[in-house]
């Protein structure tokens, strides 16, 4: 299946009606890997959907997050980014590039998990643990590297 077949499917599946503004914006934000700000998405489908308001790509990626389509990702000075990727999944935000990169480790999550339990903390189910790592750059041309 291509991808904006696969894309179609998805807003089907979530109850929403197939348009092309939801359909060009699921499908840019699908394929970004660098979680989007709403701007971004703009400035990604602007050459091509020229009709597309920044006020339209807002109320879809709402519509969208609602659905649970996308997530919203927030980082430090307020400002709103978009995950497509749904799952339980960690983050590091670097302050200084606005970089937001996964970060996803099974050994992390079940110390997590084991903490928790170990706590004993009364009258809550946990039903998702995410971290957000924040942190700079020590140098800005390098890319973050996990090993
Ligand atoms: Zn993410």
């Amino acid at each position: 299946m291509n991808q904006i077949n696969h894309t179609k499917e998805r807003l089907i599946k979530a109850g929403l009606k197939v348009t092309q503004q939801r359909l060009v914006i699921l499908n840019a934000i699908t394929q970004s890997d660098r979680h989007p700000s709403a701007e971004n998405i703009f400035e990604e489908v602007r050459v091509e959907n020229p009709t597309l308001s920044l006020a339209t790509i807002y109320s879809t990626m709402e519509t969208l997050v609602d659905k649970g389509l996308i997530k919203k990702v927030l980082v430090q000075d307020g400002a709103m980014r978009y995950d497509a990727h749904t799952d339980s999944h960690n983050h590091i935000y670097c302050t200084n590039t606005n970089e937001i990169i996964d970060f996803e480790d099974e050994e992390l999550r079940e110390l997590i998990k084991d903490f928790l339990a170990r706590k004993n903390i009364e009258n809550l189910d946990v039903t998702d643990i995410s971290l957000h790592i924040q942190g700079e750059k020590i140098d800005k041309r390098k890319h973050i590297k996990i090993n």
